[in-house]
């Protein structure tokens, strides 16, 4: 094969919001098919009509636009394969064609046994330790028995006939790997209502779309063998071209305490990174770490300098550990690649969603971005902290408010001759620019009356910008006007 046969594909069932596991796994697709020069094809499992959403289907295809990762063929960009989405090609009758075929050539037969039969099965087998899973119970059924079964209104499920083979495959990530017979019973291919399983549709479309190598969270390796055998009777039917995709499993991701980052934590909603303003270069780098890695320490690096340096022999084994403060750090980083003026219109929206700016913003409102946004640059983690950091500069008057607990702890009695003082300093104080400023409170508050830094500007900061922590003073009282800071001055002191 030569690297650029290489096609991998991404393919997520529209179930719920996007998560961080679904978005690492079509990142590693993507980076090893622009690496290998290979097709990366995005492709929509929603055959389950109770858990799937068109809300879902939408935010699957706006996450991967906004990451940045194009794919080849798929959804709205169409491709030799398609349909790309799997309800259409079961309207279109492709898996029911395929499990007649399989049916017909002996791979599959039909399965009459309820679910109650099964259980009780299934326990006795376990009470005399035997393997639980399907005994092949209908594997051979005679023409009466299938009618009595008809006639007692039983509608059959199709079950896939394994082989009595151990199964093997050496994983791209793994190393070799084997199951024995007997841990891999038949399975159901298509309920006993018509509809095809995952089971069945996934490895179908991989087959139909020539897909060479399945890069895919661990989770899903039992199924593995399952999947080559379907492959082989596959080939057999002429569905496959005889071809077998190589197998890969990426490592498992671990949130808090050691066990599986899970749908339910909030780090792992997609969602939230866009919500708190994380760059798409930011959560891509990251999530780029859990599991693989660049080499040489390298922790810092674009999607193409990943597709440039990935290969799969640097995929780890080992679970990965998600830590968000590693994450904000490293957007932190892409923040401050930013030109300004460009991290300036990126806060926007932020600031829009929180009501300190209109939208469009006004003049007056741009030149307190453009100023505020050097102040900031340098201790942004997410675009959505610009909220907290500028916010006090761009707010109505009549909004602005301090916070309680740093007012408690700062504006105490003490604070009124230094607040006194600043007034009077900053009445006076000419040219309005941060070093005038900075001279003229100096001379006041430490020179004048003696305090030590930290308690002479303290109050100053909080009342004029509402917290404890804002960025660096004398730059935002000029920024902020004359005027107002001596509203929130006066303001603290009443
Ligand atoms: N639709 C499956 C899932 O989202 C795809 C699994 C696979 O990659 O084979 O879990
Ligand atoms: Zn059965």
């Amino acid at each position: 094969m030569t690297d650029s046969a290489v096609r991998v594909r991404f393919c997520p069932s529209p179930t719920g919001n996007p998560h961080v596991g679904m978005v690492r796994t079509a990142l590693f697709n993507w980076a090893f098919a622009r690496h290998t020069g290979g097709t990366f094809v995005f492709r929509i499992e929603d055959t389950d009509s109770a858990r799937d959403s068109e809300e879902s289907y939408e935010a699957l295809l706006a996450a991967l636009r906004w990451l940045g990762l194009t794919w080849d063929e798929g959804p709205e960009v169409g491709g030799p394969y398609g349909p790309y989405r799997q309800s259409v090609r079961m309207r279109d009758g492709v898996y029911a064609d395929v499990a007649q075929r399989l049916l017909d050539g002996g791979f599959a037969y039909h399965c009459y046994c309820s679910p109650d039969e099964l259980d009780a099965r299934r326990e006795q087998a376990m009470a005399e330790k035997r393997a639980p899973g399907y005994d092949g119970h209908c594997r051979a059924l005679s023409e009466d028995q299938v009618a009595a079964f008809r006639a007692e209104g039983r509608e059959p499920v199709v079950r896939f006939r394994m082989p009595d083979t151990d199964w093997t495959w050496d994983d791209l990530v793994r190393g070799p790997i084997t199951f024995a017979a007997d841990q891999v019973p038949d399975f159901v291919l298509v309920r006993a209502n018509g509809e095809p399983l995952y089971t069945l549709v996934n490895p179908v479309d991989d087959a139909l779309m020539r897909i060479t190598h399945v890069l895919r969270g661990e989770d899903l390796l039992s199924s593995t063998p399952r999947q080559l055998a379907l492959y082989g009777a596959l080939a057999e039917i002429g569905v496959s071209d005889g071809t077998t995709p190589r197998f890969g499993h990426l490592p498992y991701v671990m949130g808090e305490g050691n066990r599986k980052l899970s749908k339910r934590d909030p780090e792992s909603s997609f969602q939230m990174y866009r919500d708190e303003g994380y760059l798409p270069e930011g959560l891509l780098n990251y999530l780029a770490l859990l599991g693989w890695s660049m080499g040489e320490d390298r922790e810092f690096f674009s999607k193409e300098e990943m597709a440039e340096a990935f290969t799969l022999e640097r995929v780890s084994q080992n679970p990965a550990r998600f830590d968000l403060k590693k994450c904000k750090a490293i957007n932190g980083d892409w923040i401050r690649t930013l030109d300004p003026a460009d991290l300036g219109t990126r806060i926007v929206p932020y600031l829009a969603a929180a009501d300190v700016v209109s939208e469009p913003i006004t003049d007056e409102q741009q030149r307190v971005i453009s100023a505020a946004v050097p102040l900031i640059q340098e201790r942004l983690e997410t675009l959505g902290q610009a909220v907290g950091m500028v916010g006090f500069l761009l707010v109505p008057e009549d909004r602005f408010r301090v916070d309680e607990a740093d007012a408690a702890a700062v504006l105490t009695a003490e604070a009124t001759p230094v607040l006194e003082a600043a007034v009077a300093a900053l009445e006076a104080v000419e040219p309005w620019d941060a070093a005038a400023i900075e001279q003229s409170l100096r001379a006041a508050l430490i020179d004048g009356l003696g305090l030590k830094p930290k308690v002479a500007f303290g109050p100053v900061r909080v009342a004029v910008s509402g917290r404890r922590v804002s960025p660096p003073l004398f730059e935002s009282l000029e920024i902020l006007g004359r005027e107002k800071a001596l509203v929130r001055l006066r303001g603290a002191l009443d």
